[in-house]
């Protein structure tokens, strides 16, 4: 049997000693599986996202990737996971402002070790189905909120990563953009048979996922 590409387990996030942000969380994942999630602001939908990523640590309980448990690896054994399996799309983007949009987009794939002709290619190509074909050369500062989020999308999702984390991945875009970047989630998510843990507010988002669950302090519970 293949481990869950994701699997959390009893979970648990003090940023404060005593003032738990949650506890308990336990979900499964398995290839192809999509969760949306769900919970007012601040519940800790981003912390959570942190923690799957490895760039947070918890408090108490295990996140396994892939059945490898995250805290039994150092940075750099996290840092591998991060580059070769996840896809993570942040709410607040976090494009290199001196590189123009394909690299921003390449920069996995050098990473990765692909060969930069072929890298540009890959990140050219997905930037044009994203609507950005023209913009390949630009800076991100130069573009809308909601172009940035598309080319945030695009560097998540061009290394075919097993498991895809989108935090309010269609907050700054309008329905008709939204419905593209959605598109390519979901597209991507099947052509790779990705695990996807949604972060969202919007039913048109909510609607690419199988299921929708709400963060609660004590646990993720189903939320239709
Ligand atoms: P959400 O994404 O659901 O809006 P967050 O995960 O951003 O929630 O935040 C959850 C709670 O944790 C909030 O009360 C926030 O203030 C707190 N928090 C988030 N990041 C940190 C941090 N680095 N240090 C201290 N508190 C934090
Ligand atoms: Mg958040």
């Amino acid at each position: 049997m293949t481990a869950p590409v994701l699997a959390l387990d009893q979970l648990g996030r003090a940023y404060e000693r005593g003032h738990w942000i949650f506890r308990g969380l336990a979900l499964t994942l398995a290839a192809g599986e999509r969760v949306a999630l769900v919970g007012p602001s601040g519940s800790g939908k981003s912390t959570l996202l942190n923690l799957v990523a490895g760039l947070d640590l918890p408090d108490e309980g295990q996140v396994r990737i892939a059945g490898q448990s995250l805290a039994e690896l150092d940075e750099g054994g996290r840092a591998r996971i991060r580059r070769d399996g996840i896809g993570f799309v942040f709410q607040a983007f976090h494009l290199v402002g001196h590189l123009s949009l394909w690299q921003n987009v390449a920069v996995p794939l050098l990473l990765q070790g692909e060969a930069p002709g072929r890298a540009r290619e890959r990140a050219c190509a997905i930037l044009a189905s994203l609507g950005l074909g023209q913009r390949t050369s630009s800076l991100p500062l130069t573009l809308s909120g909601g172009e940035q989020q598309r080319v945030a999308l695009a560097r998540a999702l061009v290394h075919r990563p097993a498991l895809i984390l989108a935090d309010e991945p269609t907050g700054n875009l309008d329905p008709e953009t939204a419905a593209v970047a959605l598109d390519l989630i979901d597209g991507q998510a099947r052509d790779c048979g990705a695990a996807l843990l949604l972060v969202t507010h919007s039913d048109q988002a909510a609607a690419i996922a199988d299921r929708r669950l709400r963060l609660t302090p004590t646990g993720l519970v189903d939320a239709g």
